[in-house]
C-alpha cells in the first residue's frame, strides 16, 4: 500500500476523552472512530488488525477441529424465554420490537441459538463430539462503556460451543479449548494467563478466564510468579489426544492464578511469599463447561449407545476479538506509539523515502516495494512529499515492527537502513539483504536467483 493513496487519518492531538494508552493510540493512529457511546467504526488500519486477529483465531480453531458457522445478530426472544434467560439477563440485553410487535434482541451471546441448531439436526451419539463456533458482533448495553474497544457496547467476539455425550468428553473439549487458546494468544504476541474464574450468568462449575497483565486492566489478579515463565511455544499437540490436552491444562493451571472473584486467602497463603504477585489484568477470553444446563432447558437430546435419550453435555468458549486490539497495545507500546507483534501487524514493514522526487531514492523504494509485494508481503510505502521527521513519527505511531529507510546518501554507498520498532536499533545493509531479512522474519521463502 502506498500511503499517498491510503486512508490513514492520523491525529496530532491526543483526544481528551481517551483515558488509557490503547484508546489514545487507536484514535491517534486512525484505527477507529466512535460512532456513539461504546460503538465504533473500524477504519482501514484498525480493520486490518481486526482481520489479522480473526485469521489467527480461524486457523487455530481449525487446528483443534472446531467448525465455523455464522449466526444472526438479531434473535427472537422465544428461545431466550425457553432457557429462562430473557428475564435473567437484565438491562445489558438490547431488546427490540419489530413491526409485528414481536420481541427481538441483539445477541449478547448465543448458547440458545446454537442449541436450537443442534437439537434440530443431531439425533445420535454417533454425530458427537461436535464443536461449532462463530466470530460475530455482540451487543451488551454496558452501564459504563469505556476505554475504547476494551469495553464497548457493540463488540466482536469469537464464541464457540461444544456438544458431547458425556461429562468426560465435554471436559476433554474444555481442555482442548484451553490448549487451543494458549496457542492462539501466543501467536498474537500475548501472554494470556488462564485463571480460575466465576461462572456469572452463563453458569457452570468449570471456568477459566484468560488474562493479559496490564496496569490498566479492570480485574484484580493474584498469581504465583512461576506462571509467567510458562510458554506454550512450538510444541506439537494432537487435539484428539485426551492425555496430552490434560497434561497441558495441568501444567498451565496447577499454580495459583485467580481473579478477585475467586481469590481465596487460605489457599493463597500456601504460595511462597516471594512468589506471590498481585496485579491488574485484562480479560481476553473465557471458557466454560456447564453440563446439561441448556440442553435440558431446550431439550437437546441424543440417543446413546443403549438407545436411551440423554441431554448432551455442553460448554462455551469466548475470545474478545475487538478487545484484543486494546489488550495487545496495552501490552506492547512506548511513548511514541504502538509496537505491533509480527503476528498481527497491519503491514509487515514500512518503507520511508527520505527524499521523495529524487530519482534514485524513488527507484530504490519502488524496487523494494515490488520485491516485498512479490514475496506475498505487505509493505506500507510512505511516498508522501513530507519531511523525514513527520514520516518517522507516523511510522512510530502506527507501530509497524520493521522500517526500511531509503535516502540518497545511503544509496551512494549501496545501503538502506533497517530499523526495529521494538529496540530502535538500526542497521545499514544493501536493499536485497534488507528484503531477505524481512522475508526471514515472516517465514516467507525467497526464490533463488
Ligand atoms: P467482562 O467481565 O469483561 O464484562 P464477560 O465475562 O462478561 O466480560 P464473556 O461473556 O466471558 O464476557 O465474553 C467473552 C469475551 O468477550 C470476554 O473474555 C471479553 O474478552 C470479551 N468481552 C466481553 N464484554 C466485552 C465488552 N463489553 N467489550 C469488549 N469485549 C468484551
Ligand atoms: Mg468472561
Amino acid at each position: 500500500m502506498r500511503l499517498s493513496r491510503y486512508f490513514l487519518p492520523v491525529l496530532k492531538e491526543t483526544p481528551a476523552e481517551a483515558q488509557i494508552v490503547s484508546h489514545r493510540y487507536m484514535l491517534r493512529a486512525g484505527m477507529i472512530k466512535q460512532a456513539s457511546a461504546g460503538i465504533y467504526s473500524w477504519l482501514p488500519l484498525g480493520f486490518k488488525v481486526l482481520r489479522k486477529i480473526e485469521d489467527i483465531i480461524h486457523e487455530e480453531q481449525a487446528r483443534a477441529g472446531h467448525i465455523p458457522i455464522q449466526m444472526p445478530t438479531i434473535q427472537s426472544a422465544d428461545l431466550w424465554r425457553e432457557s429462562g434467560r430473557y428475564d435473567a439477563y437484565g438491562q445489558e440485553m438490547l431488546r427490540i420490537t419489530d413491526r409485528h410487535d414481536r420481541d427481538m434482541l441483539f445477541t449478547p451471546t448465543a448458547e440458545e441459538l446454537v442449541t436450537d441448531i443442534f437439537r434440530s439436526y443431531v439425533r445420535s451419539y454417533k454425530d458427537l463430539p461436535l464443536t461449532l463456533y462463530q466470530i460475530q458482533w455482540k451487543f451488551r448495553d454496558e452501564i459504563r462503556p469505556r476505554f475504547g474497544v476494551m469495553r464497548g457496547r457493540e463488540f466482536y467476539m469469537k464464541d464457540g460451543y461444544n456438544f458431547d455425550l458425556t461429562k468426560e468428553d465435554a471436559l476433554h473439549a474444555y481442555n482442548r479449548h484451553l490448549v487451543s487458546y494458549l496457542r492462539t494468544y501466543e501467536r498474537m504476541g500475548l501472554q494470556a494467563i488462564p485463571m480460575r474464574a466465576d461462572g456469572g450468568p452463563i453458569g457452570g462449575d468449570y471456568t477459566h478466564e484468560f488474562l493479559v497483565l496490564a496496569d490498566t486492566g479492570e480485574s484484580e489478579v493474584f498469581y504465583d510468579s512461576e506462571i509467567t515463565d510458562l510458554k506454550f511455544g512450538e510444541r506439537e499437540i494432537d487435539f484428539d489426544n485426551v492425555d496430552q490436552c490434560q497434561a497441558v491444562l495441568e501444567e498451565f493451571t496447577s499454580r495459583y492464578a485467580r481473579t478477585d472473584e475467586t481469590h481465596d486467602e487460605a489457599v493463597w497463603a500456601d504460595v511462597p511469599a516471594d512468589r506471590q504477585r498481585t496485579a491488574r489484568g485484562i480479560e481476553v477470553g473465557q471458557i466454560f463447561y456447564f453440563g446439561t444446563k441448556y440442553s435440558e432447558a431446550l431439550n437437546a437430546v441424543v440417543q446413546d449407545q443403549t438407545g436411551a435419550q440423554v441431554p448432551v453435555h455442553m460448554g462455551s468458549h469466548g475470545i474478545g476479538v475487538s478487545r484484543l486490539l486494546g489488550a495487545i497495545i496495552e501490552a506492547s507500546h512506548d511513548d511514541k506509539g504502538i509496537i505491533w507483534p509480527e503476528g498481527v501487524t497491519p503491514f509487515h514493514c514500512g518503507i520511508v523515502n527520505l527524499k521523495q522526487g529524487d530519482d534514485e531514492a524513488d527507484a530504490a523504494c519502488e524496487a523494494l516495494y515490488a520485491t516485498l509485494t512479490a514475496l506475498g508481503l505487505e509493505p506500507l510505502y510512505d511516498d508522501r512529499n513530507e519531511r523525514a521527521g513527520g514520516k518517522f513519527a507516523t511510522m512510530d505511531l502506527i507501530g509497524l515492527p520493521w522500517r526500511i529507510t531509503v535516502g540518497p546518501r545511503g544509496l551512494k554507498n549501496g545501503v538502506v537502513e533497517l530499523t526495529s520498532r521494538r529496540t530502535g536499533e538500526s542497521e545499514e545493509l544493501p536493499p536485497e539483504q534488507a528484503v531477505a531479512r524481512i522475508a526471514e522474519i515472516y517465514g516467507v521463502a525467497q526464490a533463488q536467483e
